[in-house]
């Protein structure tokens, strides 16, 4: 078994690197973010086993207008970044075509097939089984009209292994109380789930990686290609993944590779959890495209897509829009609010990109995981461990080849 050096120390990263290790092999971390600040302790914790089409579809192409920003949708496109967004759009356009989306909805649905058991034995393993609640979701309305088609529509739509039904009265009543109206509507799926804390989480895959014998070095890594190998600068090691979430895309360029992931931004608002019970899980305010999550001590509200650049600065409206939302819906939840903003590293397909380089003879990556990289991140490792010990992988890797795009 050799030593390997991962590029990223998010979730994805960090579960490869307790898999490789699993395998014998000896690896190292290099991970620059000291505090935490990345897309995976800041998402919305849903296990989405059920979004098994991929977001590259004509019906989300038909429903862009309704869902902008300015028409207090959840879409951004910051003029600043139209260099970013013109290309991504086109390439996504592309993708969506009936075609090319059936072969995305092959591809995705068994790799969320195999999410749900994949963290679940991760979590087993590393001794930290009450870090996965599989209690599902909720999603609910409170217009009639919106109730009606958002149900029609979820109950009609391919949700893998999660199943969806009408809430019960007694969970009507329950979430109408957590609200200052009455829902018109609402549904639960089972099969999806939650990650109980995100902060948690972290230290429990640090924890359990370190302990495994892996080392986690605190900089940033730089790629080094000589002929047809690559080496993280400092860190020795005979194999290099990158899992570096959406900066992937310039270390993968740098050894020639063709990376068209853009930012999909998105934010969260965050305060003490005080009255929010406890045991719900997550629930969907699908008309305000607002997701609210129970965290240990903590409940959040999150939401927007903006297609941008990582390093931009945030926009403080997308925050007071959250603050909003939470307000008009009489949700108990106060202030002070502890305000993040975190990028979906997003490819136009919006399949991952998980495989072998074909540049660098050394190289194998695994990023992309735009809306879905928590649920993925366990059953990704997985494959890549398979990858690195030259077998075949339980799943066939082609469609998530980063070549695709070259
Ligand atoms: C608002 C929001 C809500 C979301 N909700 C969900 C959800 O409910 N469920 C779900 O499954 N997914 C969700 N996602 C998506 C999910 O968070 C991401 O897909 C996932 O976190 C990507 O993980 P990653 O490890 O690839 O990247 P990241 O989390 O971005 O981690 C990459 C790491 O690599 C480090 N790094 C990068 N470049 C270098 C370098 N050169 N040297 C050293 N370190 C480097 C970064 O500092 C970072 O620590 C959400 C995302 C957002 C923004």
């Amino acid at each position: 078994m050799g030593s390997i050096g991962i590029v990223g120390g998010g979730v994805v990263g960090l579960c490869a690197g307790i898999e490789l290790l699993e395998a014998g092999h000896q690896v190292a971390i290099v991970d620059d973010d000291a505090e935490g600040g990345a897309a995976s302790w800041g998402n919305a914790g849903h296990i989405a086993v059920e979004q098994v089409e991929p977001l590259a579809s004509m019906s989300m192409v038909r429903s862009l207008p309704q869902r902008l920003f300015m028409r207090g949708g959840p879409l951004g496109f910051p003029p600043s970044a139209i260099g970013e967004w013109v290309p991504f759009g086109l390439r996504l356009l592309a993708a969506a075509r009936p075609g090319q989306f059936r072969n995305g909805c092959k591809a995705l649905a068994p790799l969320l097939a195999g999410s749900m058991p994949a963290w679940t034995s991760l979590v087993d393993r590393i001794g930290a089984s009450e870090l996965v609640r599989q209690d599902g979701h909720f999603v609910l309305w409170h217009g009639e009209r919106a109730a009606r088609e958002g149900r029609a529509s979820w109950l009609a739509s391919e949700t893998g292994t999660a199943r969806v039904h009408d809430a019960t009265q007694a969970e009507s009543e329950m979430l109408s109380a957590l609200c200052k109206s009455p829902v018109a509507g609402a549904v639960r799926f089972s099969g999806s789930g939650q990650i109980a804390d995100l902060g948690e989480l972290r230290q429990a895959l640090r924890k359990a990686f370190l302990e495994r014998g892996g080392a986690l070095v605190a900089q940033r890594g730089e790629l080094r290609l000589t002929g047809s190998r690559v080496e993280i600068g400092g860190v020795d090691a005979e194999q290099v993944l990158v899992c570096a979430g959406v900066r992937s895309r310039e270390l993968m360029e740098y050894t020639g590779h063709k990376v068209p992931m853009i930012a999909e931004r998105g934010y969260h608002v965050r305060a003490d959890a005080q009255d929010w019970p406890a045991d719900l899980p997550p629930v969907v305010f699908e008309e305000r495209a607002m997701i609210v999550t129970r965290y240990r001590s903590e409940v959040q509200a999150a939401s927007f897509v903006e297609l941008g650049k990582a390093d931009a600065p945030a926009n403080p409206r997308k925050w007071e829009r959250l603050e909003r939302h939470v307000a008009e819906l009489g949700l108990p939840i106060a202030g002070p609010f502890r305000r993040w903003m975190g990028c979906r590293p997003t490819l136009p397909d919006y399949l991952p990109a998980i495989g072998r380089s074909t540049k660098a003879s050394n190289l194998y990556y695994a990023f992309g995981h735009q809306h879905l990289g928590l649920t993925l991140a366990p059953i990704t490792a997985r494959l890549v461990a398979s990858m690195v010990a030259g077998e075949q992988p339980a799943l066939p890797l082609a469609p998530f080849d980063i070549q695709r795009f070259a």
